[in-house]
């Protein structure tokens, strides 16, 4: 039977299937896990703590997605103004740092701000790599002790391996004037690129795309293991064959490409560039309330393993019992830059002893509840190898008819709703082909 498949019922596969239903093509979702959600799923724990993939909210200023997330939840969510803040040998600092370095050790500040000047009057240089950037954006002292201490953390690799592609509004520039007020002033405008979001009162993130199941009947459990481009034929682990007619993917490109038996050896080649990061999440609840004052906060240590930490108790009660909070921390590594050489598991320790180190935990605090795991695909990593394989790729996949859209199909820094409006776009392209 000539079939629409779509690949993964993460976000993308989510606003594929959404597209689908409206246009009335008949399709079918491939999951090769046995819940929906991809990236954005949430597990619950002991019927009473929620653990998203990874810290998720949603922030998006897409309104289609916002009136689409707020349906799923029956329109229960919470919304707050996000609290952020910095972790800087032994300081916290509100973010983002470059305009709040109230407090920071006087020659710090002096010479960040002697390199500021500099700056505003030196020439226009172009420049290269992410690290250029930095340097010509807040000069060398800050830029070494802060972003490119998180760049070895976050991306796993060195700040001039990056190209510029992933920034967006990710990294603030401030001009003189509020450099100088948040280095004399503790009370600063708040900035962030996040200013306000969102998050389901009940089950967690993954509530928000909880229509999926409306929109298509999922078929779970279901992992793509083999695809014959010129018979347009997939085969799965369960031993389920079929001919597909549209094929709408959110499978990581790397892993796509692996299982064409009749890819060509050179595509298989770009395949092997990509770079990308898996996540060590460790979590703990803990009898206590308040462990935070903020929604999350990046640590710049790099004696520290903790990248990140966030708050799920902050971000709805109902993800952790009355009286009790939660903390996530994520660290990062990736096969190419920085390989994992443990087990999720043995960063519970460590983790619980950085965190009381920082002054979240307490020695005698109540653990209620600890874990941890991996997820294989985290953050893709702007190396200078990335741009030209996945242009490569994406060709190739076009030429063969394989529509694709979503974080790791598009292999970018891209987020929930994002992800959302590219699985839409993409079946909108086959619903035109039809
Ligand atoms: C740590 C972290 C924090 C984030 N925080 C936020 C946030 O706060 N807000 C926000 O908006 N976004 C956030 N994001 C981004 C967000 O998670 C992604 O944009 C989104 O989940 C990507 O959706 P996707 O469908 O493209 O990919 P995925 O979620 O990866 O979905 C792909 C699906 O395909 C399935 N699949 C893969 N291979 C096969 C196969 N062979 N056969 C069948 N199925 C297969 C997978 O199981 C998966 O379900 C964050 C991401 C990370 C990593």
């Amino acid at each position: 039977m000539d079939k629409v498949v779509v690949l993964g019922a993460g976000m993308a596969g989510y606003g594929a299937a959404k597209r689908f239903k409206e246009s009335g093509v008949p399709f079918e979702i491939f999951e090769k896990n046995s819940y929906y959600g991809g990236h954005c799923a949430s597990f619950t724990f002991d019927n009473k703590w929620i653990f998203d993939d990874g810290p998720h909210i949603s922030f998006t200023k897409h309104e289609d997605v916002k009136e689409i997330f707020a349906e799923n939840t029956g329109n229960s969510y919470y919304e707050f103004e996000a609290n952020v803040d910095n972790y800087w040998k032994g300081k916290w600092i509100k973010h983002p740092a470059q305009v709040n370095l109230h407090g920071l050790p006087p020659e710090f500040n002096a010479k960040m701000l002697y390199e500021m000047i500099e700056l505003k009057n030196a020439p226009h240089k172009q420049v290269k790599n992410y690290k250029e950037w930095l340097y010509a954006s807040y000069g060398k002292t800050f830029s070494e002790n802060f972003p490119m201490k998180y760049t070895r953390k976050f991306h796993t690799t060195d700040a001039e391996n990056l190209s510029l592609d992933w920034l967006g509004p990710r990294m603030y520039q401030p001009d003189l004037y509020q450099v100088i007020y948040g280095m004399l002033s503790p009370s600063t405008e708040d900035v962030h690129y996040i200013k306000g979001f969102r998050y389901p009162n009940k089950k967690g993130f993954v509530n928000f795309m909880s229509g999926v199941e409306k929109e298509a009947s999922v078929q779970y459990n279901e992992e793509l293991v083999n695809i014959n481009l010129k018979k347009k034929h997939l085969r799965f682990n369960s031993g389920r064959e079929l001919n597909y007619k549209h094929c709408f993917s959110s499978m990581p490109l790397n892993e796509i490409i692996s299982i064409m038996e009749d890819a060509p050896p050179w595509i298989k080649e770009e395949a092997k560039k990509l770079a990308w990061t898996q996540c060590v999440v460790v979590n703990f609840g803990v009898k206590r309330m308040n462990i935070s004052p903020s929604h999350w906060r990046y640590i710049y240590d790099e004696d520290f393993y903790s990248t990140r930490l966030s708050f799920p108790s902050m971000f709805g009660p109902s993800t952790a019992p009355e009286g009790c909070s939660s903390v996530q921390t994520e660290i990062y590594f990736s096969d190419k830059y920085k390989p994992l050489n443990k087990k999720a598991e043995e960063f519970i320790p460590i983790i619980q002893d950085e965190l009381i180190q920082m002054g979240i935990l307490r020695p005698h605090d109540e653990i209620l509840i600890k874990n941890a795991w991996i997820s294989p695909y985290a953050q893709v990593i702007y190396d200078h190898e990335r741009k030209g394989a996945v242009e490569k790729i994406h060709n190739f996949l076009l030429e063969n008819n394989i529509q694709f859209g979503g974080r790791y199909a598009d292999w970018a820094y891209i987020w929930s709703d994002e992800s959302f409006k590219r699985g839409e776009a993409a079946a909108e392209k086959i619903v035109d082909d039809l």
